[in-house]
Parts: structure tokens; sequence; C-alpha cells
């Protein structure tokens, strides 16, 4: 987004100045802050205002910082009983649960996620709680064993026999895995976008038309779901956490989260 400011966007805090009842209690908040008075705020599509600022991506500074400004509405409380460490983990979650207000998933269906990054992992996880027979594919065995408890299969990419899906979830981050996706569709199936492909590639659609598949993108998701599973413990968020760093070490920090495989790295102010 070419963004200049202060980044971050997945954050769980207390309130230190507020209305006084939040005031020191432990939030987590919703990205996207939306103007309230567009087409889209009023069709309460609020994630897609038109004039949105997002926190740490869009006009609006993050997280990586000690005190964020954000505002009231978008604001959850943090059920006491999970740790800070758990409740950073209600945005991402978030985005994976957003799938479940698009499709319709019913015990039994297949569904394919191609990508065992955190998003990928979370977005497995979510989707298993329907009941559907979830298949996790990727390229880091150490990762995928993260799933090994939670009855979701797993097989890493370069052992996987291509074969096709009702719905197949794009959680690489890379044109391969976008390529991949759309030959692991059945005809009639729904391909879900969870990651953007910032880079430019070229991909042929028509596969797309033959098969008639339905595309859809995915991005922002609700917190109240998502807080709840992490209450109720459906999901499992601790061994996605690599390392904490205090906020001086932030540098350290980014630089270790952008190594190849890393898993979650957290900052504490
Ligand atoms: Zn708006």
């Amino acid at each position: 987004m070419g963004f200049c400011g202060v980044p971050g966007h997945e954050f769980v805090g207390t309130v230190t100045d507020g209305p006084k009842h939040l005031e020191g209690k432990r939030v987590v908040g919703e990205i996207n802050f939306s103007c309230e008075r567009c087409e889209f705020c009023h069709r309460d599509l609020r994630r897609h205002c038109a004039a949105r600022k997002v926190m740490g991506i869009l006009d609006a500074d993050g997280v990586f910082a000690e005190y964020v400004a954000v505002p009231v509405a978008n604001l959850h409380l943090v059920p006491e009983k999970l740790a800070d460490e758990e409740a950073v983990f209600t945005e991402p979650l978030a985005a994976a649960f957003e799938i479940l207000e698009q499709v319709q998933l019913e015990p039994g269906d297949e569904v394919l996620v191609l990508g065992d990054g955190k998003l990928g992992l979370l977005c497995a996880q979510a989707l298993k709680l329907t009941g559907a027979d979830v298949t996790v594919v990727g390229k880091h065995a150490e990762k995928l064993k993260l799933l090994k408890r939670s009855l979701i299969r797993t097989a890493l990419l370069d052992e996987w026999k291509v074969r096709q899906f009702d719905f197949v979830v794009e959680a690489t981050g890379s044109a391969d895995g976008f390529q991949l996706a759309m030959g692991a569709v059945r005809p009639r199936g729904t391909l879900i976008l969870k990651s953007t492909v910032a880079s430019k590639h070229h991909v042929p659609l028509a596969p797309l038309v033959i098969n008639e598949i339905t595309v859809l993108g995915s991005r922002c998701g609700p917190f109240a779901p998502a807080l709840e599973a992490l209450e109720k413990r459906m999901v499992s968020v601790l061994p996605l956490i690599e390392k904490e760093y205090a906020l001086s070490q932030g540098l350290d920090a980014v630089a270790h989260a952008g190594r190849s495989g890393a898993r979650k790295i957290l900052l504490r102010p």
C-alpha cells in the first residue's frame, strides 16, 4: 500500500484513555477504521468503507508502539482467561473466519488449504470446526506437524499427489500457489483467495470458465467468532509463536520475522 508510518495491526492492549467502562480493560481491535457516512458503511459493510483508514497499512498508525489510538467501535473485550499471547491472534484468526461468512461448509466437504504459513494454519483450523474434511499442503514439515492433534490431514508439497477438492483456499502468497490452487478445484467448486499475490503475474483464466469455478476474494473478518474460538480453545495458536522481543529490539524482531519459514514473532512494548 506504499504505507509510511508506524506498522503493525495485530495486537492486544490495555485501554489507558477512553470511555470509563473500558479503562483498564484488555482489548483487541478491528483494523479498518470506517467513516460511518459512505454507502458501504450504511450497508453494514464497514470493512469495505470507501474512505477507510487501516491500522498500520493505510493512513493510520499501527501498533509497533507503546500507545495506539483506535476507534472505540472497533474494540472487543478480551476474556480474562486468554493470555496476551493467545489474544494477539484474534485479528488473523478473524481473517480465517471470514471464509465461513462467505461460504457454507458442510461436514464431509473436501477442503484443501494451500500454504502452511500462519494464515494457512489458522484457516485450516477455523474451517475444520465445520466438520469439513480439511487437508493442508505446504512446504514445511515442522509447521504441518503443528496440526497433528487437530485431525487435519497434511501433506508436503513435494510428496503430494494433486487431486481435486470442493473448496480450495489459496494461502501461499505466491503466483505458483495460485496456479496450483486453480488446478485443485473440482468443476463447480470454489476457489478462495486468502493471500494477496502482490507481484505481477500472468495466470490463464480459461480453466475457471471451463470448469465453472467460483472465485472468492477474502480479507478481514469478524472478531466475535475468533475470540470465542480462542476462549473455548477450539483452535491452537500458542505453537505458532516463535519468539517474543521487546519493542526496543523491534528491528531485530522484524529481521527475524522476515526469515524464510519463521513463525509468529511478537513485540512487547
Ligand atoms: Zn464509510
